[in-house]
């Protein structure tokens, strides 16, 4: 299955790709995840991102798209992947339909998860990451065993400077003017599923099994 997860930013997307990609083997491909890398290590992708990413805004398609052309290149993406957080925008959309035609592939299922924007506040400003290993928790849906250490690894737990409040503002509104009419064009292609992103993880994810077939 070749999948893109798509939503707003605090819908729970990552989590779900992250499931998923568990239970069927197949990658998840997370832009920011990979530009979060890149910045800390301070590689030259990580110098060029890290404005657009802390102030909320995206970082140019010809970065992104770069990205994505090579990652795909790579082995384990050959019985199909999850794109999470890429396309954000039309030109995007184009470039990845372009790259998988020229192998004569093409994207199976759009899931689109939707929820109402207080609900997708209160996630982000709530969110704590694992600077190390990227988990994500949240104080109050999903707190880590320990107080602002990660379950995984033991690392202190931030608050990423992407979901400081104004900062969450910001990433809806672009969010809405930039990723929302790929809705549109994945609707028009019959590929998109719409999935209600409320309730807990597990509710969710069986949505998510329900509408990708599985
Ligand atoms: P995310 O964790 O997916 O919300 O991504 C965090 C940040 O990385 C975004 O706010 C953007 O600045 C940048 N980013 C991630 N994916 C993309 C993309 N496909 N296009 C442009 N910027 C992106």
């Amino acid at each position: 299955m070749r999948l893109i997860f798509m939503g707003p930013p605090g819908v729970g997307k990552g989590t779900q790709a992250k499931r998923y990609s568990a239970r069927h083997h197949i990658p998840k491909i997370s832009t920011g995840d990979i530009l979060r890398e890149a910045v800390l290590k301070k590689t030259p992708l990580g110098l060029q991102a890290k404005s657009f990413m802390d102030s909320g805004k995206l970082v140019p398609d010809d970065v992104v798209i770069g990205i994505i052309r090579e990652r795909l290149k790579e082995p384990d993406c050959k019985d199909g992947f999850i794109l999470d957080g890429f396309p954000r925008t039309v030109p995007q959309a184009a470039a990845l339909k372009a790259m998988l035609e020229a192998n004569r592939l093409g994207i199976d299922r759009v899931l689109n998860f939707e929820l109402p924007e207080d609900e997708l506040i209160r996630r982000l400003s709530g969110r704590r990451s694992c600077p190390n290993c990227q988990s994500v928790f949240h104080v109050e849906f999903s707190p880590p065993r320990e107080r602002d250490r990660c379950d995984a690894c033991g690392e202190k737990l931030v608050q990423r400077q992407d979901d400081l409040p104004e900062t969450v503002r910001k990433r809806q509104e672009v969010y809405q003017s930039q990723t929302r009419p790929l809705v549109r064009l994945y609707e028009a292609q019959n590929i998109l599923s719409r999935i209600d992103g409320s309730g807990d993880p597990e509710t969710v994810y069986r949505r998510v099994e329900g509408s990708t077939g599985s």
